[in-house]
């Protein structure tokens, strides 16, 4: 099934009784959407790349910024001024020949956004603000397609996965991005440039993106579906909370009336 050289390259976790052959099999099958090539992005392609998900597509429009450099790992000091989903996709292409990766230059929106989540199987959003991550909530709701959510201010990170595939088995629906953090509540917070942000923290939350989706593609696990991880850089700890879905939603409820 996997050739000689995928064997070697990826046999420290095809030894993993959880993924095995199968698993690397699936990862190299995997197809892989990015939203935001930035602090969270960072790890999460890197990561993803290292275990060979053979199909990553990273989309950010923005440039590679001096003030970047502190936390967004993937970035070297020449890339300054490069744009980011470039110069990240150049870098994943130097640490792993064998998948490929794509390329979107621009802010992803609109029906730009819903094709490309209609062609993951996985979308990792890394974005930095509410209308980003309310756009890939509802896109990935209208695919049904599994989003792994994280984000990062100062010392804190959250993690969230939902998942928008349609499954019998289920017994309940379970929360979007959206009952989580419902539209109109949040001002558009506090970001990196105002509140700060200590680098390790996104790398901790960009890396359990990469954890959960290595898990929900290989089926290692329990991905953490409806439950909001919690990480306080300050005192090392981690808080759980069950999200359950909002009845009066106004993203997911319409797809469930
Ligand atoms: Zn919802």
């Amino acid at each position: 099934m996997l050739n000689d050289q995928a064997f070697v390259r990826y046999n420290r976790q095809i030894r993993l009784p959880e993924i095995g052959e199968t698993g690397q099999a699936a990862l190299l099958n995997a197809r892989v959407l990015l939203v935001g090539a930035g602090g969270l992005g960072s790890p999460a392609a890197l990561y993803l790349a290292a275990a060979g998900v053979g199909n990553l597509v990273i989309a950010d429009g923005d440039a590679v910024d001096s003030s970047n450099l502190q936390r967004q790992i993937i970035y070297r000091d020449v890339d300054q001024a490069k744009n980011k989903a470039q110069a990240a996709a150049a870098h994943l292409l130097e640490l792993n020949p064998e998948i490929k990766v794509r390329v979107v230059a621009s802010h992803l929106s609109d029906q730009r956004l819903s094709l490309e989540v209609s062609m993951a199987d996985i979308v990792l959003d890394c974005s930095d603000n509410f209308a980003t991550r309310y756009a890939v909530n509802a896109a990935c709701l209208a695919h049904q397609k599994v989003l792994v959510s994280g984000a990062a201010i100062r010392w804190q990170g959250q993690l969230m996965s939902f998942d928008f595939r349609p499954s019998p088995a289920k017994s309940a629906q379970g929360p979007c991005y959206q009952c989580l953090f419902p539209a109109g509540q949040f001002d558009e917070p506090q970001n990196c440039s105002t509140s700060g942000i200590a680098g390790p923290v996104v790398g901790v939350i960009g890396t359990m993106q990469a954890l959960e989706t290595i898990k929900i593609i290989t089926g290692a696990g329990q991905p953490a579906f409806g439950k909001l991880k919690q990480f306080d850089g300050l005192t090392m700890e981690w808080q759980s909370f069950m999200v359950p879905a909002n009845p009066a939603c106004p993203e997911c409820s319409k797809e469930n009336p």
